[in-house]
């Protein structure tokens, strides 16, 4: 038998064994026929890098995980947000919370540092949280609407958020959070998709409906807004007594 007729009959037997297997064609490493067989070598490398890459996909698309949502917000470009951006925010805490708290989106400090909620506002956040018993990172999610800064801190806008929804409701499925707390009119308003001010909504739990998950969501108002205004600090202090009631109800704290 020529050395070519052996290659061509070891490739033959492959391919058999490969197709008795399940149908899908490998690569075989034929020791010293790289050379003479490059086609039919360098076709069946390229057709089982492509199935490969398509289980790959198939694969992530059953196995969302937090990394591969904070990866995808890395790389996006789906709105206008992304052209100024220092950092991405994708969120950041427990991934089995008692608590998601969702803001509006990163300010200057979270833009700097790709965390959210660690400026002035995310410091009275933290000591909020704290004094009903939860822990960013023990116990709680924290993440924003959008997870890039809208420049110099303006509101972001709607649309911004809705090309920005897709990440947070992935989180939200991998979380499921048995509570949401919703920092702000923003938040408040794209999220239970009501026009109504942060007064009117705050202090009563509303119902996130998200794939097979019902969540209760209660409104407060943004830290942001108590350092603005002192008046406001009982409200919200009367809003996070109500969530920690919750807790009590449903035996989680
Ligand atoms: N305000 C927000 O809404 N989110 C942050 O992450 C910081 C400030
Ligand atoms: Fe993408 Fe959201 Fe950033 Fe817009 S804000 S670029 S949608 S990650």
């Amino acid at each position: 038998m020529t050395f070519e007729e052996n290659t061509a009959l070891k490739n033959f037997l492959n391919l058999a064994s490969d197709y008795l297997k399940d149908g899908h064609a490998r690569v075989h490493n034929i020791i010293g026929s790289e050379e003479k067989n490059a086609l039919p070598l360098a076709y069946l490398v390229e057709e089982t890098n492509e199935e490969a890459e398509e289980i790959a996909i198939e694969e992530n698309r059953d196995e969302d995980s937090l990394e591969a949502v904070a990866a995808d917000v890395s790389s996006c470009k789906a709105c206008s947000l992304a052209a100024a951006r220092k950092h991405t925010v994708p969120g950041e805490g427990s991934i089995n919370p008692l608590v998601m708290v969702i803001g509006e989106g990163p300010g200057a400090d979270e833009d700097a540092t790709g965390r959210p909620f660690v400026g002035r506002a995310g410091q009275l956040l933290d000591k909020m949280l704290e004094s009903i018993g939860l822990t960013r990172g023990k116990n709680c999610y924290i993440a924003n609407m959008v997870k890039c800064r809208p420049p110099g801190n303006r509101n972001p806008e709607a649309v911004e958020i809705s090309a920005c929804y897709p990440f947070l409701e992935r989180q939200i499925l991998l979380l499921k959070p048995a509570l949401i707390l919703c920092a702000g009119r923003v938040a408040a308003q794209n999220l239970l998709k009501t026009s109504a001010g942060i007064t009117a909504l705050r202090g009563q739990f509303a119902e996130l409906k998200i794939g097979d998950l019902a969540i209760p969501v209660l409104p407060t108002f943004h830290p942001s807004a108590l350092l603005r205004d002192e008046t406001l600090k009982r409200p919200a202090w009367e809003d996070l007594k109500l969530l920690k009631s919750r807790f009590v109800e449903m035996n989680l704290l």
